[in-house]
């Protein structure tokens, strides 16, 4: 029961096909730079002996659609997809539900209509989602395929964390409001953290912090989001690669006034040339960390702005949740970083956490406890899978669909 994951983006297609049988991985790649001479496909399959092999394919692709026939052409010849009629079904990443998608939704053409209305709240990344769909469609019209929204996990989100405290005909009318993203991989984290800690999801009490290049926490209750740090869009929260994440709103209208700065240049400021950019100049954290141990003050303030932020929620977070069983730390940076983990954690074992810098350091890219001793409040550090989350929900939607009966709690 074979299953291929799409994430389309503006000129890249990330993609990954399970056996959903047994759920495994039997490849994956990223295809960049559609539309210039220079796109290459990064392909990775799995052995039989567990292990994978990586290629590097250049190959002048013009647009999306040739972007997935070239695909399609690599993974059958890689015999990891010999033929992609046969697909159980389509798993595509959406980034924006809006308030309507609450879950996957298998794609028909009312969903596609509705992925369209909301491209204003995410001018960047549904109209690429929806190209995927549209030619996923148009190619394989008889396989199943489902939307799996990043926006959905956070729609448990009470009125008081969701709402802005702005005019509310402004929710009203032109929808704003807090959405949260990074939903896939928060869930996903949420269900390995019950299973590590030997609980049913619906009694964990979380804390989740997704670090990657973007980065979002979030505060789990009963299994379920109920808060989150980004909002409307990616913009708000966590210091991030190159996103101020929270800023004083009046920021902006003084850089306007003072500074010159087109309403366009002071978004694209905030998205693209601030976060750890913005401070140091580079927004990749290995390099941030060596730079900062050769002692650069830059690199090392950009460190510290980004663990204090992240202290600040995490301690918001408690507040919020009252009690917490887990912090769950995930992400390139979560997952990769013993530096960033110790850092962010020092100081709060008045909340109870308190970690064990020997396992602290131990862990990289593997589920790990690292908390010190029995502690309540248990510490841990577990990759993200947010391709595996979409396939289950693939399945499941597909499964719900030929059976008539619901899979979702
Ligand atoms: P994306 O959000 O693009 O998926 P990732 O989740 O892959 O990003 O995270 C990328 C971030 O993780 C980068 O800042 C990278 O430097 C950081 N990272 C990866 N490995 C390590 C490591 N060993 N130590 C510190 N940071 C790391």
């Amino acid at each position: 029961m074979k299953v291929t994951i799409v994430n389309c983006g503006s000129s890249s297609i990330k993609y990954a096909v399970f056996d959903m049988s047994t759920r495994e991985l039997l490849g994956s790649g990223l295809l960049e730079k559609i539309g210039s001479d220079d796109s290459r496909l990064r392909h990775r399959r799995l052995n039989p002996n567990g292990s994978f092999d990586e290629i590097l394919m250049h190959e002048k692709v013009s647009n999306h659609a040739e972007g997935f026939e070239f695909i399609f052409k690599v993974a059958a010849k890689m015999r990891i997809l010999e033929d992609p009629h046969e697909l159980f079904g389509i798993g595509h990443r959406v980034v924006h539900g809006g308030e309507v998608n609450h879950g996957p939704v298998l794609i028909d053409l009312s969903v596609m209509s509705k992925i369209g209305d909301l491209i204003p709240l995410a001018p960047l990344h549904n109209p690429a989602n929806l190209k995927g769909v549209e030619i996923a469609l148009n190619l394989l019209p008889e396989v199943p395929q489902v939307a799996v929204f990043d926006t959905s996990f956070h729609a448990t989100m009470p009125p008081h964390a969701f709402h802005y405290a702005l005019p509310y005909s402004l929710y009203k009318e032109h929808h704003v409001r807090r959405y949260g993203f990074h939903g896939n991989s928060h869930s996903y984290v949420a269900k390995r953290a019950a299973a590590m800690l030997g609980k049913p999801l619906e009694s964990l009490n979380a804390v989740t912090l997704h670090l990657g290049n973007g980065a979002s926490v979030a505060a789990i209750q009963g299994g379920k989001s109920v808060d989150t740090s980004m909002g409307m869009t990616p913009l708000e929260g966590l210091v991030m690669g190159t996103r101020s994440g929270d800023l004083d709103p009046a920021v902006h209208f003084f850089l306007m006034r003072e500074a010159g700065m087109s309403a366009d240049e002071v978004e694209t400021m905030l998205n693209s040339q601030s976060g750890l950019k913005g401070i140091c100049g580079s927004n990749d954290m290995r390099e941030i960390g060596s730079l900062a141990a050769k002692g650069d003050q830059k690199a090392q303030l950009a460190m510290d702005i980004f663990c204090y932020r992240l202290k600040k929620y995490i301690g918001a977070y408690f507040a919020v949740l009252g009690r917490v069983d887990a912090i769950v730390f995930t992400g390139g940076i979560g997952e990769n970083s013993a530096l960033i983990r110790s850092a962010t954690c020092q100081g709060l074992s008045g909340l109870g956490i308190v970690m064990d810098e020997n396992s602290n350091s131990g862990a990289s890219g593997k589920e790990a406890e690292i908390q010190e001793g029995q502690n309540v409040v248990k510490i841990l550090v577990i990759p993200t899978n947010e391709e595996l989350e979409i396939a289950d929900h693939t399945v499941e939607t597909i499964k719900w669909f030929k059976t008539g009966s619901p899979p979702f709690k």
